[in-house]
């Protein structure tokens, strides 16, 4: 690995309408996971710069949530204009520090402006309801006000996306919004906020601070942030769960993801290996609704895992740059060998290598973080390969008798994020969505991320909170509701006070 420090980029913060390298003397190089070299340094918040973030936002929330819904909407509108036309640049500085290709790159961007889209549409999301007469000469309505200051947690595997779940729900709500987001691919996050600020928006509303644990923590404890949106990995999510519920704060915590995919012996199998390769090595496998376990019913197990292969091995490994690359490298160096040996252990304790992808060379990169698709028959329950989220593009086979042996596979597992089945047969899906104990389901659909207009959430451990984020929950998460229970008496009418509880 090749380490330049005085040629590096800095990158740095975004506070109150300006990048700032902060105060903080702590950095961390980033890297291109593709060649292996550090491309960047990243500058990491100390307390001062944390709470020069919240007092901002502070200060911005409070009149960005009194601004007309027109005017919300107008940078909302103007938003999703700047990120639709900066789809290239965007794509590009998530392939250089993330790796996958170019054309991944571009659909999650896709994705997140689905989510900007439907923000555009937050004074319909935001009407109230109104009772008329309920008593004599009594209303009752009700309508909805911005939490005031939060804080968006992000993963590395999806760096425009998933801030892209959170901050335009939040600032169409009236929030102001504070963006931690990955350490390891921070750079689309800074784009976003220079896009935020052409678009209009007031200096504050959206910030970008980076750091690790020591700024999370801070974010988690500040008596002045009001919610915590996090995506991550579980433990994480369970800690950022209990710590920010403690001081107060609402908390969305989605955390990480085993998701199973049935494949019935009636399944049209070609289609199913396309849909199960796909979702299994796109991206690398970093997806938190990626299909890592492939269960395969009774007879069409031999067969699939015969097309699967064929499938693995046709897919193109490169730098995610390079035209026609299907697939990139893994986020970091540890990544890499953490992936690798757990498909090691796999082996030892008895899995059948289908596909070994472990000495993958991607020539011109060889230094780069590579892993090649990999696929594992005959896993059994207690290997690390089926227990643990292995997050690369590693797809295990696990072997059942039935669709009732999957179901209860399914559901034994801790994890709840997603599941898919394929099949040709309407009862056997009906069984399977109305049984698994899981958030989102596919029905001959591998990776089923619900649309924004509908909300985003697993189930069990790969969710601590009550709140999906996005859609329909992501406007009630941002916001609280208030009733009103009015009464505009006559001037002249007096009718004595009563000491009963009001009733109707
Ligand atoms: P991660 O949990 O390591 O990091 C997520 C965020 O938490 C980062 O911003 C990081 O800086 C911060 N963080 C890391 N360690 C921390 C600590 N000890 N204390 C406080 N903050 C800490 O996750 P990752 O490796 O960046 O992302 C991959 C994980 O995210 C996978 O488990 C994946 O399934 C999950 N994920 C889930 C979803 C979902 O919607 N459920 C979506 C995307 C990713």
């Amino acid at each position: 690995m090749t380490t330049s420090t005085t040629t590096l980029t800095q990158i740095s913060h975004f506070i109150s309408g300006a990048e700032t390298p902060g105060d903080g003397d702590r950095t961390r190089p980033v890297y291109n996971p593709a060649t292996g070299r550090v491309s960047a340094e990243l500058r990491l918040a100390n307390r001062a710069d944390l709470d020069a973030t919240v007092a901002a936002a502070r200060a911005a929330a409070d009149s960005w949530g009194d601004i007309s819904l027109a005017k919300r909407t107008a940078v909302l509108f103007k938003f999703r204009e700047l990120v639709a036309s900066h789809v290239d640049e965007l794509a590009a500085l998530i392939t250089a520090e993330h790796g996958k290709v170019l054309s991944d790159a571009k659909g999650e961007i896709g994705r997140g402006l689905e989510v900007v889209e439907f923000a555009c549409g937050i004074p319909q999301l935001l009407k109230g309801d109104y009772s008329d007469q309920v008593s004599t000469g009594i209303d009752v309505f009700s309508f909805r006000e911005p939490l005031g200051v939060v804080a968006g947690i992000t993963p590395f595997n999806f760096p425009v996306m998933v801030p892209l779940w959170m901050a335009p729900m939040a600032i169409a709500t009236g929030n102001a919004f504070i963006l931690k987001p990955s350490e390891r691919d921070p750079s689309a996050s800074m784009l976003l906020a220079k896009l935020w600020k052409d678009a209009g928006l007031p200096d504050g509303v959206f910030q970008v601070l980076h750091g690790d644990k020591e700024t999370v923590d801070g974010l988690l404890t500040h008596p002045d942030v009001d919610g915590i949106s996090f995506v991550g990995s579980t433990p994480i999510a369970q800690y950022v769960h209990e710590t920010a519920t403690k001081h107060g704060k609402r908390v969305q915590a989605l955390g990480g993801a085993k998701n199973h995919a049935i494949i019935m012996p009636d399944a049209d199998l070609d289609n199913a290996a396309d849909h199960l390769a796909a979702a299994a090595f796109g991206s690398a496998g970093e997806r938190c609704m990626a299909i890592s376990v492939a269960v395969a019913v009774g007879d069409a197990a031999d067969l699939l895992v015969k097309k699967v292969e064929e499938r693995a091995l046709a897919v193109k490994v490169n730098n995610g740059t390079v035209p026609g690359a299907e697939m990139g490298p893994v986020i970091t160096t540890a990544s890499k060998d953490r992936i690798v040996r757990i498909v090691t252990e796999a082996e030892t304790a008895g899995a059948a290598m289908v596909v070994d992808g472990r000495d993958l060379v991607v020539p011109g990169h060889e230094d780069g973080f590579w892993v090649g698709p990999t696929v594992l028959d005959h896993v059994k329950t207690g290997m690390t390969a089926y227990t643990e989220e292995i997050f690369g593009p590693v797809l295990v086979v696990v072997r059942v008798a039935d669709l009732e042996e999957g179901i209860r596979l399914i559901n034994a597992n801790p994890y709840g994020n997603g599941t898919a089945i394929f099949t040709s047969s309407g009862a056997n899906a009906r069984t399977f969505q109305r049984s698994v104990t899981v958030g989102m389901i596919g029905i001959n659909v591998p990776l089923p991320v619900p649309v924004a207009y509908h909300s985003f959430g697993g189930w069990k451990a790969s969710l601590f909170g009550d709140k999906h984020i996005y859609g329909p929950e992501g406007v009630s998460f941002y916001t609280r509701g208030k009733v009103v229970t009015s009464r505009w008496p006559e001037p002249t009418h007096a009718s004595g006070a009563s000491y009963n509880f009001p009733s109707n």
